[in-house]
């Protein structure tokens, strides 16, 4: 899993590779050209590590999200009636520049959101794996079904929706985007991309290689800036047809109301606070290798962490105890260190949000562990030490609210009634993870989960054919495989017939 390069390879890539967004600003990308808002208007993005000043970063509006939406829709006819494997071919480009890429994006990606390259130097290839998955559909997304009658033939056919806007978070923001943005150009979209405002710098990586690779001016654009001015103008413009989300729920709450008088289509993953329900009859072993890794990487800033433990009594002390143990072995360190595990986390205000759930579990009667040290980490940096909290009950607000850090509350169940009415007494439903040695039960506890995706003694692992996404609050909708095309793209039916059907006569 480590990184193939050492520290000191990574921080002379990360030296020469981030020096360039020290002299230029980040740019908006519209219609093919990189362009500054009209305002004039900036904002500074800066690094996690040490708060070091990484990058001017122009500043979009309305105008600009209005040229970009244009453009994208000036593109459209030409992008959405090229061969499905000319579109194939062009996005293969896109992964084979990623793949070339990946170290720059990944040291890239490691100083802008704090996550460590033990992680995002896989997340950059798996950035690349999503364009070579969707494009390989591409030759096939506009194909139907044949549902034949008596009288007639209904065929289906599917056809892009239009120019669709993307809004993407800052956790992992490249492979997240590619996520997005790989999908809707297969089936034949054109895009207008608003990266998050706190992680800009990949977003700009990923806009130069698809022109690189391509892809023409105006199919994928790049607007920079804050959610309430170019996030919200993409939601309301009239030329983009749909909204692709990802981030918070109450964030996609405003965006379906912002996206209401132009009927917007959304789809929305939203957040989650995932159960990891542990029976007594699991593999230990493997139980907890999995919890520990499915909230202590990715510094748990993760939509689908198991950020909430349910064990059955009978092991729970036991269990609590390896727990801890092995959080305290989790290193803290420089994301570009390939042995740390966990970052600094993004942003100093998502930093004291995470600890100010420190406090509040004390409050509320739980117990805080905590795992390892940061002292002489960089100052100015938003290192946080990992934590357990042991003795809550479900009812808590640390077991109800999503922290999205490295922080995991374990709750005691008694049996699997309780485990299953636990882990459904909440707000979200994106995820939930089962470890129990009776196969029957792993069945049985999947059904009764009331999330969208469940593994059964397994941590999350991805099958991009599958479908991802949540219930409640935790989304609407679902991406992976054909469901991505389902979303970007309008399904039509005709029907034929053989005129052997009645047509009603009226009026003689
Ligand atoms: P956020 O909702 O604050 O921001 C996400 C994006 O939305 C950003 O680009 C932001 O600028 C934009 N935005 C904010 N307000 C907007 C508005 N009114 N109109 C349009 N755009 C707006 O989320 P975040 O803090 O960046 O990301 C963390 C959240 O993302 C967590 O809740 C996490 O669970 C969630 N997430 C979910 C998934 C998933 O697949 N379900 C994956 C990753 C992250």
């Amino acid at each position: 899993m480590a990184s193939a390069h050492t520290f000191d390879e990574n921080l002379a890539a990360a030296t020469e590779h981030l020096a360039r967004f020290a002299s230029e600003p980040v740019l908006h990308l519209i219609n093919g050209e990189r362009v500054a808002s009209t305002s004039g208007e900036t904002f500074d993005d800066h690094s996690p590590i040490d708060g070091a000043h990484l990058a001017k970063v122009s500043s979009g509006g309305a105008q600009e999200i209005d040229a970009a939406a244009n453009a994208a829709a000036a593109a459209f006819d030409t992008w959405s009636a090229t061969p499905g494997v000319e579109r194939k071919r062009i996005l293969h480009r896109v992964a084979d520049l990623i793949e070339r890429h990946a170290h720059q994006i990944a040291v890239t990606e490691c100083v802008d959101t704090g996550q460590t390259m033990r992680f995002m130097s896989h997340a950059a290839l798996r950035g690349a794996a999503n364009f070579r998955f969707f494009a390989d559909l591409a030759p096939g997304a506009n194909d139907g079904q044949a549902l034949p009658t008596d009288h007639h033939l209904n065929y289906t056919t599917r056809h892009a929706i239009g120019p669709v806007g993307v809004i993407t978070p800052w956790n992992t923001p490249f492979m997240l985007s590619t996520w997005k943005i790989a999908p809707a150009l297969a089936a034949g979209c054109t895009v207008v991309h608003k990266p998050a405002e706190w992680s800009p710098l990949t977003a700009q990586l990923l806009s130069e290689l698809a022109l690189e690779a391509g892809l023409p001016a105006g199919v994928l654009n790049t607007v920079h800036g804050f959610g309430e001015t170019a996030g919200q103008a993409l939601t309301q413009h009239p030329a983009i047809k749909a909204i692709a989300f990802v981030g918070e729920s109450s964030t996609g709450s405003k965006i379906q109301a912002q996206g209401a008088p132009t009927l917007k289509r959304n789809h929305f993953e939203l957040g989650g606070k995932n159960p990891v329900i542990v029976f007594d009859d699991a593999d230990i072993e493997r139980a907890l290798d999995a919890v520990i890794f499915m909230i202590y990487s990715l510094n748990g800033e993760r939509c689908t962490s198991s950020s909430r433990v349910l064990i059955q009594r009978s092991i729970h002390d036991a269990f609590v105890e390896r727990l801890a143990a092995k959080m305290a072995a989790v290193p803290v360190g420089h994301p570009l260190d390939p042995g740390a595990v966990i970052g600094p986390l993004i942003h100093d205000r998502h930093r004291a949000k995470v600890c100010s759930y420190h406090q509040l579990a004390q409050a509320e009667g739980a117990t805080v562990i905590t795992g390892a040290s940061i002292d002489g980490l960089p100052s100015g940096g938003n290192w946080v030490q990992p934590v357990l909290y042991t003795g809550a009950t479900n009812d808590m607000r640390i077991a109800q609210e999503e922290i999205f850090g490295p922080a995991l509350t374990a709750i005691p169940f008694e049996d699997e009634a309780d485990a299953i009415a636990i882990a459904n007494d909440i707000a979200y439903g994106l995820a939930g993870y089962v470890w129990t040695s009776d196969l029957g039960r792993g069945h049985r506890v999947a059904r009764a989960l009331d999330a969208g995706m469940i593994w059964v003694n397994s941590q999350n692992v991805r099958h991009l054919p599958a479908p991802f996404g949540g219930t409640k609050a935790s989304g609407i909708g679902r991406d992976g495989g054909d469901w991505s095309f389902d979303f970007y793209m309008e399904t039509k039916n005709i029907a034929v017939a053989y005129d052997t059907h009645a047509v009603p006569r009226l009026g003689g």
